[in-house]
């Protein structure tokens, strides 16, 4: 049968002598990788849709649950900033291992769809704020992904504290009070907990008004990298370790 979906293509694997497999974040089937015939010639018409974060229309062929083949693609967007800037291509890179790691095939996401659009249009766009925006996903997707951290009270005990003396603990995924702390530990600042919630309530419209430096993105970054990491369960992606070269 011939489907049609929009996606995103999220890798490409060498295939046979003249072929591709394209994996793409597709909007009605998640995760899915399709056979690109033809796609390493030159004169291929499908070549150029088939790149890595470029947003476009796939139709392909699909019989019962057989690899699928692509047989036609348009363009939707291409971001030529990505793709040019090696800081935002390993952004790029990140928000593509993201989804291979977290989203299983064949289930569709249409929120995290929604993001992902939506982060490579603004890191694209606003290549000067691509920090915040990129910090912004990360908590973001992560809580779509089901692991929302509890940023406004004690996880365990539900204390609310207005001076925020808390803890951040990415096992129990959330905040932790004084007295569900086992031992002394480093409260985190209140306006390291403020700008997590900030980041992950804000859209990015809201986040770009702000113009968050990296000083200050880099405050709450590890937290939400080391969180980011206890749900990958010893799985590293290979764009963080190239983007801390860069800095
Ligand atoms: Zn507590």
């Amino acid at each position: 049968m011939l489907y049609k979906t929009t996606g995103i293509v999220i890798k490409t694997f060498p295939y046979r002598e003249a072929d591709m497999i394209v994996r793409i974040f597709s909007l009605k089937k998640g995760k899915m990788d399709m056979l690109a015939k033809g796609t390493k010639k030159i004169k291929s018409k499908l070549a150029a849709t088939v790149q890595p974060f470029t947003y476009g229309e796939y139709t392909f062929y699909q019989k019962n649950y057989n690899l699928a083949v692509l047989r036609q693609s348009e363009i939707i967007a291409n971001y030529k900033n990505i793709i040019s800037d090696l800081k935002l291509t390993f952004m790029g890179y990140y928000i593509c291992e993201f989804i291979d790691y977290f989203l299983q095939e064949n289930q569709g996401h249409p929120r995290f769809f929604a993001l992902t659009v939506k982060t490579l249009e603004f890191i694209n766009n606003f290549p000067d704020q691509s920090h915040a925006i990129f910090t912004a996903f990360k908590i973001k997707g992560i809580s779509l992904m089901g692991f929302t951290p509890t940023l406004t009270n004690c996880i365990k005990c539900g204390f609310k504290d207005e001076n925020l003396k808390f803890i951040f603990s990415v096992k129990e995924g959330g905040l932790l009070c004084s007295k569900c702390v086992p031992e002394n530990n480093l409260f985190l600042p209140k306006k390291e907990i403020l700008l997590l919630l900030f980041l992950l309530k804000s859209t990015y419209e809201e986040i770009l008004k702000v113009n968050l430096t990296s000083e200050q993105l880099k405050t709450v970054e590890s937290i939400i990298g080391k969180y980011i990491n206890y749900h990958c369960e010893g799985h590293v992606f290979n764009s963080e370790g190239l983007l801390k070269k860069l800095t």
